[in-house]
Formats: structure tokens, sequence, C-alpha cells
């Protein structure tokens, strides 16, 4: 595990570390993708995997990239989150478990409800260009 979780340090930046290994968040409305409009494909800035479309992106104002929906079902897992008082479900990369964000029933009801609210710094975008 030590030997792992050393590998993860020479990967990612330390910011992503503490985000994608450690259930950290970035602070609201700082990072890079929580207001973006361009079309791609965000995928997992851990193992690559190819998890939102910027087509399920809408803004939710809470500062933090949303998503109605991952790209399948099977590329996100939840957890049941009771960290910090709150009762969540956390969503991780189904692939390496990284921690992504979390994920709300307040999402807009025509597209199913759900609110993928997902740090940047989980993420890297591929430009559809
Ligand atoms: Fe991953």
């Amino acid at each position: 595990m030590e030997a792992f979780n050393k590998d993860w340090k020479k990967k990612l930046t330390p910011e992503q570390y503490r985000i994608l290994r450690e259930k950290g968040t970035e602070p609201a409305f700082t990072g890079k993708y929580f207001d973006s409009k361009e079309k791609g494909m965000y995928t997992c800035a851990g193992c690559g995997t190819e998890l939102f479309s910027s087509d399920a992106q809408y803004d939710s104002g809470s500062g933090w990239p949303s998503f109605y929906d991952p790209i399948s079902q099977d590329v996100v897992k939840t957890e049941h989150d009771e960290s910090h008082g709150m009762n969540r479900s956390e969503v991780l990369c189904s692939t390496c478990g990284g921690h992504l964000g979390h994920v709300f029933p307040d999402g807009p009801k025509e597209k199913g409800g759900k609110r993928f609210c997902i740090n940047s710094e989980s993420l890297k975008f591929d430009s559809k260009e």
C-alpha cells in the first residue's frame, strides 16, 4: 500500500493527490472547468478513463463542474459518505478508485434529477476540435 501511494505521488500533482487519493475538495469557483462551455470529453486525472461528456454538463451555480450523468453507469461507482457530519453519496472512478466528488438528488428533473458535482482537479479535458 505504501509503495502504491508513492506511485500516485509521482504521477499526480499535490493538489490532485489530495483530492483523488485523500478525498479532498477544491474550493468552489476556483477549478478549471466549473463554467466551461467547451465541447469534449472529461477523463479521470488519475487513470485516463473517459467519465463525463460536455453534453451532460450544465451550470448548477455550485462552483464545481456539474453533470447529469456519466458517459455510462459503470465508469463511476458511489459510496455512502457520512464524513463532515453530512449524509452524501461519494462518486469514485470505477477503474482506479480515485475520489471524484459527490452526487446529489437536486439535478434538473427533465434530465433525471441527478447532479454529479465533480472536482476539476479530478478531471482532464479532451477538446473535441
Ligand atoms: Fe481513474
